[in-house]
């Protein structure tokens, strides 16, 4: 066991997935932490809020890899992997105009896929097969190539089949998508290889029940989030953390900062100039390709489908994804009513834009009551969000895994950054979550020395 030597509390900027599974590794190897967080809840972007009682999801989060993922890795290793209960998120089909298709749960199941044919389903395999069985460290060959690279020969069959895939897994389109990453999402999800290809939500309420439970540890653990407390600067001394100045401008002597939000913001905002070259800058400050997207919650009276996801596919469907969330989870609705979310990718000025939501909603509408007749009649009442910012992870080519923000700085002593724009594979939470793991070690030396 490393003896640490600090008396100064560890301070972690933001209480989201990142912040939080840094915390309850730090905890489990019982160092205090200080969570400073600027919004009053905690979750990050996976932050939950009830709404004509419906517990409403920032919205709609999937967890990647079930209990195989970076999260629940993060809760096992602290004992509290109990504390949570995961529903299977499995009944999954594609909607293509015409009937319903079964999703298929592994690579074998594309054999029997009835969405396309199946010479387009043995093409498909062709691709596929070899990747789930490669090694993650030959992945990293393919990080610079795009994932059309190998897309471009297939049918429109296939493609259509590739485009949801990658709406599921990625939130985003296959020419945004690496090669090396697309392919490190195959091997996870490869039982023979120790992997899933199953995804879960929490079955206790929304996705931010994950962020209470480890939220509740670090408390337990006598370390302390504070909600409402932005950080304003990091304070940097002779190449050594000591200290951040809060909003209120007190100061806090800390010789140890953990950044967990998006690290092309974190960069321009908490140091005085001079602290990173330019060049350093540019280079990070080119992470900053956000997807955007529109989620409208609607909540029904009547159930009209009883599966858990839907994707339509083939058409130009506004409603790339429609998530059941009360057939995951009935906790998350009132006795009677029936929660779903429809979202779509949009560009990131288009959130801005009331008109084109309001569209984009219409469109939605029209399409859920062509797919479920019922819809119209038992529709309840409907809510739009639009998000600017839904995953600081480029999936680009070239951007991806080792590309991403450094944990830590060179000739900065004491400062780190996790989060999903840090060093990290995966999407979203478990990106988050899977910085948190490859951190920690860096993190307990500094802290030993
Ligand atoms: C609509 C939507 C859908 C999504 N769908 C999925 C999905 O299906 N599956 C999935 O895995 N992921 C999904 N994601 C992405 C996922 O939510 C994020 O990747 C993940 O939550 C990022 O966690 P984080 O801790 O890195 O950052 P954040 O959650 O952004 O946490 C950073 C925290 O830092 C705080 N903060 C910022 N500045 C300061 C400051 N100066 N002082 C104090 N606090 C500060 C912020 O308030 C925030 O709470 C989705 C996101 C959105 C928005």
């Amino acid at each position: 066991m490393i003896k640490l030597m600090k008396s100064k509390p560890v301070v972690i900027i933001g209480a989201g997935i990142g912040g939080l599974t840094t915390g309850t590794l730090l905890a489990k190897k019982g160092v205090s932490v200080e969570i400073f967080e600027k919004s009053k809840q905690i979750g990050g972007r996976t932050a939950a809020v009830t709404y004509r009682n419906h517990i409403l999801d920032n919205g709609f989060h999937i967890m990647p890899f079930y209990k195989k993922s970076a999260i629940y890795e993060v809760m096992k290793e602290a004992n509290i992997e109990s504390r949570l209960k995961l529903a299977i998120v499995s009944d999954i089909a594609f909607y293509d105009g015409s009937g319903f298709h079964k999703y298929p749960k592994g690579i074998t199941d594309i054999l029997q896929m009835s969405l396309i044919p199946f010479k387009s389903r043995l093409s498909l395999l062709k691709i596929l097969l070899p990747m789930a069985f490669t090694s993650i460290d030959k992945t990293e060959e393919l990080d610079k190539i795009p994932l059309t690279e190998v897309t471009k020969k297939l049918d429109d069959h296939s493609k259509r089949f590739f485009d949801a895939v990658c709406m599921l897994a990625f939130a985003d389109t296959p020419d945004h998508i690496s090669l090396g990453e697309f392919a490190r999402t195959i091997i996870r999800a490869n039982p023979f290889k120790g992997g899933t290809s199953e995804f879960a939500y929490p079955d206790m309420g929304g996705y931010d029940r994950i962020s209470h439970v480890m939220a509740d540890y670090i408390r337990e653990a006598k370390s302390d989030i504070h909600l409402g407390k932005s950080i304003k600067k990091i304070s940097i001394s002779d190449g050594k953390v000591n200290g951040v100045i809060l909003n209120d401008e007190s100061f806090m002597e800390t010789d140890c900062v953990i950044v967990s939000y998006p690290a092309y913001h974190a960069i321009n905002q908490l140091f005085d100039d001079g602290i990173f070259d330019n060049e350093f800058i540019q280079k990070i400050n080119r992470l900053d390709k956000t997807t955007s997207v529109v989620e409208v919650h609607f909540a029904l009276s009547k159930q009209i489908d009883s599966r858990q996801v839907v994707f339509p596919v083939g058409k130009d469907y506004a409603s790339k994804g429609i998530f059941f969330i009360s057939n995951i989870t009935p906790s998350v609705s009132p006795s009677g009513e029936h929660l779903l979310i429809v979202g779509t990718p949009v560009k990131p000025e288009e959130t801005d834009n009331p008109l084109r939501i309001k569209e984009i909603v219409t469109q939605m509408k029209q399409e859920l009551s062509e797919i479920y007749p019922e819809f119209n009649s038992s529709l309840l009442w409907e809510r739009a969000m639009a998000w600017k910012l839904v995953e600081a992870i480029v999936k680009e080519p070239g951007l991806v895994w080792k590309n991403k923000m450094p944990h830590s700085v060179e000739n900065i002593d004491g400062l780190f950054f996790v989060g999903d724009s840090t060093i990290s594979y995966g999407i979203g939470t478990d990106s988050a979550a899977h910085s948190s793991i490859l951190a920690h070690p860096k993190i307990m030396k500094h802290l030993a020395k």
